[in-house]
């Protein structure tokens, strides 16, 4: 089908998912058609660097066979069975176990569920029953940060922290508390450190629980590196200071690695990179590399425990989906945390990271970047009409979209986020040349768009 067919009956039978639907009936999609390594191929052959590994997930880039294999030998033994009232199957339980060896903390149990939004409502949810069958009903609110990216469903959208996924559908719900954003560069105060803007992060966040009462609040999340909300990687000290406040509190730390989670920061978790000890953690998006829809939520036994004595009080945990542990899922993420094991992908992605930070970190020169940020094969950089007093630009004037377009001329995929951000999180397996590739053509878009905008001035 041609691309212009394809392009009209996309506008005719599509609602596209966080998309600026006006102007998407004005301009229509870019058709993506197929992948190979880092590469994806649009409807008109034209090849293009994936430089955000799709939404941050195909770690292991694309079209990988074995992967392919794994999924079709699995489909033909069984293509579907569940998890619900204790039937169980091999992936499942090959796939929880290879999840408890790899975790960072003592995981006791492995829920599953398909996207990271459903894993985070799984949290609240299982802190929420946890908490009642301990005896602390009160005990129930959630406190998250600004710019925070947990999802979209009614439970995790309300995590979130930014406008665009409350605005218009009557978010967030009122069980959340908000604390600052742990962005140095736009909230630090002048001449302050890091040390200090962590100091007053927790400082901040112990007056909340002190001014909400800390019998009321149940657990913090975060996400090692805050993706969504701008690539914010947090300031040094801040993950030790805020935990301080949370054991002082008890109150659990729920640690969203959708992103972060299997080698994105350099490690195999971004706690370990970032210095977080989770009580719980989510995971999905590279636990498969995206190859097939599956997410994790990991507790310690410690909390199981309880579940499972509450049966007598509560009888069926009654939380679960039909494709809890889908056994194709399953054995595709299994197959996908093989391969980065064989592979050594961690290893490979933490050695290629000085190259990608090296690169990105060079832009900050460019009188467009205000500041280039990231950790491990994660980055973005922040553009700004003038670096010195670090002013944006004008939102209707969508110069990060503009910038993001050029990308795309240039053959290469990025994303514009809110306050004019442009992420990359290009697939795990990248070289250090296909590193330089990138940003020379990031480079070229860089120029494009100081060159349109001296003509918009
Ligand atoms: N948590 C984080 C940190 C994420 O980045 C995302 C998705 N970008 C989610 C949760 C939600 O995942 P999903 O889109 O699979 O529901």
């Amino acid at each position: 089908m041609s691309t212009a067919d394809l392009s009209l009956r996309d506008r005719a039978a599509l609602l596209h998912p966080t998309t600026h639907l006006g102007r998407h009936a004005a301009q229509g999609p870019l058709i993506i058609e197929r992948g190979e390594g880092i590469h994806v191929w649009d409807s008109e052959g034209r090849r293009y660097i994936e430089g955000m590994a799709g939404l941050w997930c195909a770690a292991l880039g694309y079209g990988v066979p074995e992967l392919a294999e794994a999924a079709a030998e699995q489909v033909r033994k069984l293509s579907y069975s569940h998890l619900f009232g204790s039937k169980s199957h091999e992936p499942a339980i090959l796939l929880a176990e290879k999840l408890k060896e790899l975790a960072p903390f003592s995981a006791g149990k492995v829920f599953f569920g398909h996207s990271g939004s459903d894993a985070n409502d799984t949290q609240i949810k299982l802190i929420w029953y946890y908490n009642n069958l301990i005896g602390r009903p009160e005990k129930k609110k959630i406190i998250a940060r600004d710019r925070a990216y947990h999802g979209v469903t009614l439970g995790a959208a309300t995590l979130t922290g930014l406008a665009v996924n409350h605005k218009g559908f009557d978010l967030p719900l009122d069980y959340v508390r908000r604390v600052r954003c742990p962005h140095f560069y736009r909230e630090g105060l002048p001449g302050e450190t890091e040390e200090e803007f962590s100091t007053r992060l927790a400082d901040e966040l112990e007056a909340l629980i002190v001014k909400e009462g800390a019998d009321t609040i149940a657990a913090f999340i975060a996400e090692p590196v805050m993706g969504a909300g701008g690539v914010v990687v947090p300031p040094a000290g801040y993950f030790e200071k805020v935990q301080a406040v949370l054991e002082r509190h008890d109150i659990l730390l729920i640690d969203d690695e959708v992103i972060c989670g299997f080698g994105r920061t350099g490690r195999w978790f971004g706690s370990q990179t970032l210095g977080m000890r989770p009580d719980t953690m989510s995971l999905a998006k590279a636990l498969s590399s995206g190859y097939q829809p599956i997410s994790a939520v990991l507790i310690p036994d410690s909390m199981y425990e309880v579940l499972e004595a509450g049966s007598k009080e509560l009888g069926v945990f009654g939380h679960g989906y039909t494709y809890s542990g889908h056994p194709v899922c399953a054995a595709v993420a299994l197959k996908n945390l093989e391969l980065m094991q064989q592979r050594r992908v961690v290893e490979h992605a933490a050695a290629v990271a000085d190259r990608f930070q090296s690169r990105l970190r060079a832009f900050a020169d460019h009188p467009l970047v205000g500041e280039a940020r990231g950790v491990g094969l994660i980055g973005a950089v922040e553009l700004v009409s003038d670096k010195a007093s670090r002013r944006g630009f004008a939102a209707a004037l969508g110069v990060a979209a503009y910038c993001q377009a050029r990308a795309e001329a240039h053959g290469l995929i990025v994303r514009a986020m809110g306050g004019d951000t442009i992420a990359f999180c290009p697939p795990l397996v990248v070289s250090e040349a296909d590193i330089d590739e990138l940003f020379d053509r990031f480079a070229r878009a860089l120029d494009d768009t100081a060159a349109w905008l001296a003509t918009q001035r």
